[in-house]
């Protein structure tokens, strides 16, 4: 083999079973880069509870400063009941915000797909999923753009002098809205051509000024469908006929809440991956490849940790997001999902996506067994 290229990737394991589902997936990305030629250099950093136990502070500065320097980042889960009884800028989910913000990674991509092998893991009935299905088969392929860095979470918030009312605010930028909405139209174009901006347009100012700024981005992809829908309608809509949408681009707060419920339809909250994207005309970007942040969607389980039964393959198909995004390695990251498919193909089941009524064609395993049966179907 020749000159291995080297890759630095931040590596923040986190609370709860954050660390759990990061150390299968570490094995997996040395096992890609064993077999394709790469070394994946990791460097550990502490961020959420751990770092509010030994610095004192959510996110200490040398853990942004070290992940600006690296490649990408990825991250397992912060946060838990040790710590909710801080103040709101002391509590561990800080720590994402401020890594977030800090790398400028506006947009998160958060793909919510129904694979035929966790049907029966999707609450749903064949009607809801067959719905827009020309074909016929329950199922659904859609992917949610979150905007990452603005609105609601990052808005001005307080309480009133009196103690007796609290406020948080919307507030979004011209700027802020249209390269999030640019990053959904760049999906959609290489996917079914069909974007649904979501929002709540009937009452809140913040949304019609959405819909402003879709109105004039959207004529510059006159391939692409633009349709809107209110948020409360959309968050019925994926119940009753997931299929009919392909791109959903929504705000902070809207593309958190949707996406869990996305997440339920594929089988479970673990087994989805996000990527978070900065520009790839931002200083920290590297070749032209924008800053990447790489994670599951899901939390830090903490009534789970410690159990070996948290399911891996959000995180491990997050790391497969972060080869395809920023290292482009479309080859390795369609090889760790194909090898994630094979494990679901022989039945494998962490306990989140067993369903009872599929008897001895399942067979129900741990965090770390989970892991190895996907190393080894790479390996193979
Ligand atoms: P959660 O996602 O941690 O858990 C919700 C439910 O889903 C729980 O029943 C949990 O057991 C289950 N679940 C989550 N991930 C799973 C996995 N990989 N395998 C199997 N089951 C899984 O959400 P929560 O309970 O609302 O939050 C717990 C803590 O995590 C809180 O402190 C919260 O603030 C924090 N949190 C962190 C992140 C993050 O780090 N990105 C995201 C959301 C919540």
């Amino acid at each position: 083999m020749g000159l291995l290229t080297n890759y630095s990737i931040a590596l923040v394991p986190g609370d709860g079973i954050g660390p759990e589902v990061i150390e299968p997936t570490t094995e997996i990305l040395d096992a890609v880069g064993d077999k394709y030629g790469y070394v994946f250099n990791y460097v550990e950093l502490e961020a959420g509870g751990k770092a509010i136990d030994s610095s004192g502070e959510p996110l200490p500065a040398s853990t942004l400063a070290v992940a600006k320097e690296c490649d990408a980042l990825l991250l397992g889960a912060v946060g838990g009941p040790r710590w909710d009884t801080l103040p709101g800028h002391l509590r561990p989910e800080r720590a994402l915000l401020g890594l977030r913000s800090g790398l400028g990674v506006f947009a998160n991509l958060r793909p919510a797909a129904l694979l035929p092998q966790l049907r029966a893991a999707c609450p749903l009935k064949d009607g809801a999923l067959i719905a827009s299905n020309p074909d016929g088969k329950p199922s659904f392929d859609l992917l949610i753009v979150r905007e990452l860095t603005g609105g609601l979470y990052f808005g001005e918030r307080g309480r009133s002098d009196d103690g007796k009312a609290a406020f948080d605010t919307e507030r979004y930028s011209w700027n802020e809205i249209e390269r999030v909405l640019r990053v959904g139209y760049a999906a959609a174009a290489v996917r079914r051509k069909k974007l649904c901006l979501v929002d709540k347009a009937n009452v809140l100012e913040s949304s019609r000024f959405w819909r402003e700024v879709c109105a004039l981005v959207s004529k510059d992809y006159p391939d692409i469908e633009t349709s809107y829908l209110y948020v409360d309608n959309c968050a019925m809509q994926l119940i009753r006929d997931p299929g009919q949408f392909d791109v959903i681009v929504t705000s902070n707060l809207f593309g958190d809440i949707l996406s869990d419920e996305a997440s339920v339809l594929t089988g479970s909250i673990g087994m989805l991956p996000s990527a978070s994207l900065g520009s790839p005309t931002d200083p920290l970007a590297k070749d032209g490849r924008p800053m990447g942040m790489y994670e599951p969607i899901h939390g830090s389980a903490p009534d789970i940790a410690g159990q070996d039964i948290a399911n891996p393959l959000g995180t491990i198909l997050s790391a497969a997001m972060m080869l395809r995004y920023s290292f482009a390695m479309e080859t390795e990251a369609a090889a760790i999902e194909a090898a994630v498919n094979t494990v679901l193909d022989a039945g494998l089941r962490t306990q989140d996506i067993a369903t009872r009524s599929a008897g001895d064609s399942e067979k129900i395993v741990g965090t770390k067994a989970m892991g190895k049966a996907v190393l080894k179907a790479l390996e193979q």
